[in-house]
């Protein structure tokens, strides 16, 4: 495998490997390995969804699925292909990923990416080019791909990975069949945790620091104890009165872009309960009180929703991140405990 400069710790054989057990997944994974099986698989693909739902992990499955010499509606792991693929020596599979601290995925390494897939196939099977997250493709990224992906030639597979495809051109959406990953219903993500990984991890405690998403939880929870709970006691609770300036201190080195990402999450939870309250038909007078409060509450809390969503954009690039802590918190702090309270206590 060239090009392989991935942020994440797992192999990719392994996401492979797990994909093709993740019952949210079935249904794509029939949906591809049907449509290969009858010839009709276009050669883009764009695999989407949530971050941490299993769009990664599904990809490398398709990968293995399209080297496999077999004829089954999955990978073999028999076959000389499966082999290589599972030791990650795979000679016709291209991989473009985030570089460390990189905010967009350079033109040079689509270029790179393209002249890899050019020539023939090493094995005389598929030659795979996987992208992921193509999100962070910029303009130049995507013209430059745009060729390959209007001239691929013969048995080459082109593997968009995205969380979101708003953003990607539509000259390149119109080129790819997309195949979109759903989330998993709480309870099933919760098990499936359990029996994948193990039984003793807290996992409810990392699917709320991610949003539910189990292949985000896995990865929260090899990197240390949840930041939600830690983080509901300092921002949200009004027994407590932190310090920002030494919360700044801790929290800029201790997993910063997952605390965050918790952040979003708990802004945006908040919101909803708040315009739940607005909504309220009563006649009660004190009801109505109450549901003023709350929609100015809401106001308060989407302006802290953007701050946070534009310290996330700051912190993916080369921002300070103690200074970048440092300003959110100190506004944010006495902020949070104001409009996000439920009513006017
Ligand atoms: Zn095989």
């Amino acid at each position: 495998m060239s090009d392989a400069e991935q942020v994440s710790d797992v192999p990719s054989a392994a996401l492979a490997g797990l994909a093709a057990h993740t019952p949210w997944l079935a249904n794509a994974r029939q949906r591809v390995a049907t449509a290969l099986r009858a010839g009709r698989l276009p050669h883009g693909l764009l695999v989407y969804g949530s971050p941490g739902v299993g769009q990664t992990p599904l990809a490398w499955w398709i990968a293995q699925l399209l080297f496999c010499q077999g004829q089954g509606l999955g990978p073999c792991g028999q076959c000389d292909d499966c082999v290589l693929f599972s030791a990650g020596t795979h000679p016709d599979l291209h991989y473009v990923g985030r570089e460390e601290k990189a905010t967009v995925i350079r033109v040079e390494q689509v270029r790179e990416l393209g002249v890899s897939l050019t020539g023939k196939s090493f094995r005389g099977g598929y030659r795979v080019g996987i992208i992921d997250p193509v999100d962070l493709m910029n303009t130049n990224s995507y013209n430059a791909f745009l060729k390959t992906l209007e001239e691929p030639g013969e048995r080459l597979a082109l593997i968009l990975v995205a969380q979101r495809t708003e953003r990607i051109p539509a000259t390149i959406r119109s080129r790819c069949q997309r195949v979109h990953v759903p989330g998993p219903p709480g309870d099933e993500a919760l098990s499936w945790l359990r029996s994948t990984v193990d039984a003793k991890t807290d996992w409810p405690a990392y699917l709320e620091d991610c949003g539910g998403a189990p292949f985000a939880a896995m990865e929260a929870a090899g990197a240390g104890e949840p930041v939600g709970p830690e983080m509901e006691l300092h921002l949200f609770d009004s027994r407590t009165t932190p310090d920002p300036m030494s919360l700044a201190q801790v929290w800029s080195k201790d997993r910063p872009a997952a605390r965050l990402r918790w952040l979003e999450l708990r802004l945006q939870r908040a919101i909803s309960e708040l315009a739940e309250m607005s909504d309220e038909v009563n006649n009660n007078p004190r009801n109505r009180l109450k549901n003023s409060a709350a929609r100015r509450n809401i106001r308060h809390t989407f302006v802290l929703l953007d701050e946070v969503r534009r310290a996330r954009q700051l912190e993916a690039g080369p921002a300070n991140p103690l200074l970048l802590w440092e300003n959110l918190l100190v506004g944010f702090l006495p902020a949070t405990r104001q409009a996000t309270r439920r009513d006017d206590r």
